[in-house]
């Protein structure tokens, strides 16, 4: 039987990142994906890391603060990720733009401004319209002022996730793709083995980050993970020269310049089951931000569509942390629409957890135990 330290169920950014700071640590690690490598959420991320999308309310939160922490993670490990697989990751730290479109909604931002100011660690500028027009002059004459962020950042998901998978590879992690795990061996709930369509794996460690389907082994452990499928769809443009250096988001979406030169344009929030299909109404809700945002585009031509499974949990939070009642399982799922962003320090704290035997504070709100009595 093969045998290894640690299985992780799913290779989608958590799983692969996870994978990679757990090979990297020393352990003898196996990533088992139902698919192919970063095939569902992750590959269908737009891949922006902006935190300040967790702070609504003007107050830091928990979940801003491990945001904010995991955005700081991402210059090191992607020189260290482009050094070991030679695969450029497209990282940039290009800000974003919120802006408005209405008197009432520059009245909005400007409080969402005067908050972040007082009370978040972020470099903000406000810009009125002129200033926005000058910093990105394709935008619509409609367009007034808005947030300028200075640090928050993009990266390419499909090219991340693959690094990590290659990087962890390198420290002697094994990926198996096409093949599912179907349940856990145990005795007296210490974890014994894996069952998986390519027969058991014996281990005393699994990490569940299966993403939107993270519920299902909940139930092979008889714990409720309350994660559900929310379905996000997206398209991309090209046109003659990429019109915006930045990401620019308006209350209903955003427009993201990537370095092929597309600008993608996302994402819907549909809560319809297992369901990935791209749909007319869909895409059309979406082509009602380019008129007045980005005008220009409207005579581009449409490069791609598609749909991901954002892994959305009931309280709005990541599960990360030990199974209560169990020995060898830890679970890093529910991160919603922030995975990518959130995925250092989410591998971090598994790392943490099982190879250091400590809890990292940083995640202990997220703590799996808050469901077990429900
Ligand atoms: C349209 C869209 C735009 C987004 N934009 C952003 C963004 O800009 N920034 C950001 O940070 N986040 C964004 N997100 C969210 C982000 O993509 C997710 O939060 C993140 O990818 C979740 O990663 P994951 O590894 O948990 O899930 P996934 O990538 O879904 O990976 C889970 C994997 O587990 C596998 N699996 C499931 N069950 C099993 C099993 N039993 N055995 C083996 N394998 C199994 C699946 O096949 C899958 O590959 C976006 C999502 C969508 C859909």
């Amino acid at each position: 039987m093969k045998t290894a330290d640690i299985v992780v169920v799913g290779g989608g950014v958590i799983g692969c990142f996870a994978a990679y700071e757990l090979a990297k640590a020393g352990a003898s690690v196996v990533v088992v994906e139902r698919g192919r490598v970063g095939a569902e959420a992750t590959g269908a991320s737009a891949g922006m890391l902006t935190p300040l999308n967790a702070a609504e309310e003007g107050e830091p939160t928990p979940l801003f603060d491990f945001y904010w922490a995991s955005l700081q993670m991402f210059p090191p490990i992607v020189a260290e990720l482009e050094e070991t697989t030679g695969i450029r990751l497209e990282f940039a730290v290009s800000g974003a733009l919120r802006l408005s479109q209405s008197e009432e909604e520059e009245q909005l931002r400007r409080e969402q401004f005067e908050a972040w100011r007082q009370n978040l660690p972020a470099k903000i500028s406000w810009l009125d319209a002129q200033e926005a027009h000058a910093l990105e002059p394709a935008l619509g004459p409609a367009v007034r002022g808005g947030v300028l962020s200075h640090e928050e950042a993009t990266i390419n998901p499909t090219r991340l996730v693959h690094a990590l998978a290659r990087a962890a590879t390198r420290w002697g992690a094994q990926v198996m793709e096409d093949c599912m795990v179907t349940g856990v061996r145990h005795i007296h709930q210490r974890l014994t083995a894996v069952t998986t369509t390519a027969g058991d794996i014996a281990t005393p460690h699994v990490v569940i980050a299966a993403g939107a389907w993270s519920r299902f082994c909940g139930e092979w452990l008889g714990v409720s993970l309350p994660i559900t499928p929310v379905r996000g769809q997206m398209f991309s443009v090209r046109h003659l020269a990429c019109p915006l250096t930045r990401a620019v988001f308006s209350y209903n979406g955003g427009l993201f310049p990537k370095m092929d030169g597309t600008v993608q344009v996302g994402a819907t929030v549909e809560m319809v089951g297992f369901d990935k299909s791209v749909t007319p109404e869909g895409i059309a809700s979406l082509m009602g931000l380019i008129p007045a945002l980005v005008p220009c585009l409207q005579q581009g031509h449409i490069e791609q569509m598609w749909a991901g499974l954002r892994p959305w949990c009931e309280d709005g939070a990541p599960i990360i942390g030990a199974l209560p009642e169990w020995q060898g399982v830890t679970v890093a799922a529910g991160h919603f629409r922030q995975g990518l962003l959130a995925s250092p320090a989410t591998a971090k704290a598994v790392k943490s957890i099982i190879v250091d035997g400590r809890s990292d504070p940083m995640v202990e709100t997220f703590s799996p135990a808050r469901f077990a009595h429900g």
